[in-house]
């Protein structure tokens, strides 16, 4: 357990040097609409829906009321626009009946709780929502959060959600955030699925996969 603390503080001194950033105060049912609209799709593509129907929709009350037809049609660009309208329909009228400004009043991880009540908000979607909507810090484990932390060995979970766990329980408050945006960008530039790129990597020193490749290296130069 120590040991683990010690390469979590290690892991933390090495990307902060690198990255930085703060929780982002939102609208935080914009939040949700966007990730929901985000699932299983490109960033480009979501983005596109998103601002199709902020552009159609004035206010979300008009989305409740209309065709779930035209839902779809305004989302398409998303993909998945059937699954997707649905959601985003049951989250407007469940959030319809939360006090937003109350909630965010509470601990990070009550709110979270709160907003996996949330037809869509699953743990990643809640925070999210923490950190780009209410300014709060949280580390959502997406698939790069995942795969990196998982080699580095500070996650062991089987599922993005059970490492996400983990992980709020050992990242320190102050820095989850910024942990959750650094390991985005090492999962897209160098530790990617298929090939990692180690040698480039700011983390090797303090990777349990590297550590296991370096060691079979080693012992396979030792027997020849
Ligand atoms: S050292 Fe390699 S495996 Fe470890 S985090 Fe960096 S790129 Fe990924």
């Amino acid at each position: 357990m120590k040991k683990m603390q010690n390469q979590i503080q290690a892991i933390i001194e090495k990307t902060r040097k690198k990255y930085t950033f703060k929780p982002i105060k939102n609208n935080v049912t914009d939040v949700i609409v966007q990730t929901i609209l985000s699932q299983h799709t490109s960033d480009k593509n979501s983005w596109k829906a998103f601002e199709k129907l902020k552009k159609r929709f004035k206010k979300y009350e008009q989305i409740l009321k209309e065709k779930d037809s035209e839902l779809e049609k305004t989302i398409r660009s998303a993909g998945l626009s059937k699954i997707k309208t649905k959601r985003i329909k049951k989250a407007l009228a469940e959030l319809k009946k939360i006090n937003l400004k109350e909630l965010e009043k509470e601990k990070p991880s009550k709110i979270q709780k709160e907003l996996t009540k949330i037809s869509g908000v699953g743990p990643k979607t809640a925070a999210i929502t923490l950190i780009f909507g209410m300014g709060k810090q949280a580390i959502p484990v997406d698939t790069h959060v995942f795969r990196v932390s998982k080699r580095l060995g500070i996650a062991t979970g089987k599922t993005p959600a059970k490492a996400q766990e983990e992980l709020e329980e050992k990242i320190p408050e102050k820095y989850k955030a910024m942990l959750h945006v650094s390991l985005i960008s090492i999962g897209r530039t160098v530790c990617k699925p298929k090939n990692p790129k180690c040698e480039e990597c700011i983390l090797k020193k303090h990777c349990n996969y590297y550590k296991k490749i370096f060691q079979v290296k080693k012992n396979i130069e030792q027997r020849f």
